[in-house]
């Protein structure tokens, strides 16, 4: 499964960041997926590329909670964490992908079932709510307009088959369509690199599947 399948269902309920733990005494600190109630049965994708930078082995007697985790950091500094993880499939020190498998879903830590437990700290190690960093990390594939260092906006312009200039907002997962006579070319707003017609892109590999694109979408 790749990143953004694995990820594509926000957690809700006790797996949603903040969820109440130990009777409201803590919080969940992280978002957890589950795609199977056998462990070491699912292949984790890494959501971000970046370098493996901590590994922590669960031993007989000693956990943190975590159980067995990947921590990946990114160019930017942010990090993200992969806990109850049955297997650990990378190195320290390891260069990764976005769908790199880090490991597979397990229970090892504190877990009620097999899960991965995802946590993300931003560039200054502060923890943070995951799921909206996870969202824009696997939307990233679908910016095909937009400069690869350029994750400052959440918003992107794209032309369709049709020609209708859309405004996708990742973030909340909006499309308004702005129809068939909006300027051309929009350009970025900050690199000033002029988007590209989807229509126009000649690399077949690069030409997106529009439903994807669209998938849990809503127009406004
Ligand atoms: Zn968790």
């Amino acid at each position: 499964m790749n990143a953004a399948d694995f990820y594509r269902t926000e957690p809700t309920g006790s797996q949603a960041y903040g969820a109440p733990r130990d009777d409201g005494k803590r919080t969940h600190t992280g978002d957890d997926f589950s795609h199977s109630t056998k462990p070491d049965t699912v292949p984790v994708p890494a959501i971000l590329a970046g370098r493996v930078t901590a590994i922590q082995r669960e031993r007989a007697g000693l956990t943190n909670g975590y159980g067995n985790q990947v921590t990946v950091t990114h160019p930017d500094g942010s990090r993200f964490t992969y806990g109850h993880l049955a297997r650990v499939s990378v190195a320290l020190g390891q260069d990764l992908d976005t769908g790199t498998v880090v490991g597979t879903e397990g229970e090892t830590g504190w877990t009620s079932g097999p899960c991965v437990h995802v946590e993300y700290l931003d560039p200054q190690g502060r923890r943070q709510d995951p799921y909206p960093h996870i969202r824009a990390a696997i939307a990233r594939p679908m910016t095909i307009t937009k400069p690869e260092d350029d994750d400052m906006n959440i918003c992107l312009y794209l032309y369709t088959p049709t020609n209708h200039l859309l405004l996708v907002d990742h973030m909340n997962k909006r499309i308004r369509d702005l129809g068939d006579s909006a300027t051309d070319p929009v350009r970025d707003h900050y690199s000033q690199q002029p988007y590209t017609r989807v229509g126009d892109l000649g690399n077949a590999e690069k030409l997106p599947d529009w439903a994807e694109i669209t998938k849990g979408y809503t127009y406004v």
